[in-house]
């Protein structure tokens, strides 16, 4: 089994705090070098900003070491499970983050923070998605986010690559056409993998580093997310036998958040569920390549 397999197998986790108690930031906490592994001013902000947030005072002198930058309220799908749907954002209340917004944000940039470029709308739509990216990475940081993918191009997906975006994480709660359409409210389930790929393509083809060979080693590391719903998880197994053929880094499964009673239903953490989502997950991880 290759590098990225065995990287894959090892890469699913559940993401409940009351359920596996795995939290999705000590996944994430594999692929950031730890605050020893960093060198020169780097690793003095990120120790001044330890010391100083530990006590708490008025005024920092450090800088951000993770900033969270919703550049989008706008999306393009109504997922099922999503707070967007339910709680229904009025039209005129969502939109993008301005150009001059950023630019000012940027000046809090330091080299090797992690910059979460989402909120709860789609990234991929800001029109100065690329301006923002380029930004951001030459600045040293650290780049990822979530997203459902369907709006990426071929010049953003180049971009991603060349300025050596850390990860990208795509939104995919089903192994099947139909259960993405019950889930995600989309027939886009084709469009979904043939952008994963079109990305793949982008980096054989662009990587700057041009010192690894294997695709897994070049940056964006790709992951998928899957929600965890009643109604999905037996489809986990499927989706990871679907990973293993587009060149995944990782899937990260967190519970679904219940936004309403009908919901709640479907948690993977109620003492009636535990044990059928236990039961794809351990399918889920004795899957071989
Ligand atoms: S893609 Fe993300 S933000 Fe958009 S509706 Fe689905 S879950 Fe919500």
């Amino acid at each position: 089994m290759s590098f990225f397999k065995e990287n894959l197998k090892s890469f699913i986790k559940f993401c409940d705090r009351t359920f596996f108690n795995y939290q999705l930031s000590q996944i994430r906490a594999k692929w950031f070098p730890p605050v020893s592994k960093l060198n020169g001013p780097t690793s003095k902000n990120i120790q001044l900003n330890y010391e100083e947030c530990a006590k708490l005072p008025l005024v920092l002198k450090s800088k951000p070491v993770l900033i969270y930058a919703e550049i989008s309220t706008k999306c393009n799908l109504q997922c099922r499970m999503c707070g967007r749907a339910h709680y229904k954002i009025p039209h005129a209340e969502q939109g993008f983050m301005n150009k001059e917004t950023f630019e000012k944000l940027s000046k809090l940039f330091t080299h090797n923070a992690q910059l979460a470029l989402f909120g709860r709308g789609e990234t991929l739509l800001h029109p100065d998605f690329v301006h923002f990216l380029k930004i951001a990475c030459n600045a040293g940081l650290r780049v990822g986010f979530n997203t459902n993918g369907l709006a990426l191009t071929k010049t953003i997906a180049k971009a991603m690559v060349k300025y050596a975006q850390t990860h990208i994480t795509f939104s995919c709660s089903a192994g099947s056409p139909e259960m993405y359409k019950k889930i995600h409210c989309t027939d886009a389930w084709d469009k979904l993998w043939r952008n994963i790929d079109l990305l793949n393509a982008m980096k054989l083809e662009y990587d700057v580093t041009r010192n690894n060979l294997d695709i897994m080693h070049i940056p964006p590391a790709v992951y998928l997310e899957f929600v965890a719903q009643l109604a999905n998880i037996s489809e986990l197994p499927a989706l990871v036998r679907k990973a293993f053929e587009h060149n995944i880094n990782g899937i990260v499964v967190v519970d679904v958040v219940a936004h309403s009673k009908e919901m709640e239903k479907e948690r993977m953490n109620l003492p009636e569920t535990i044990p059928i989502a236990q039961k794809y997950y351990e399918e889920a991880l004795g899957i071989q390549a």
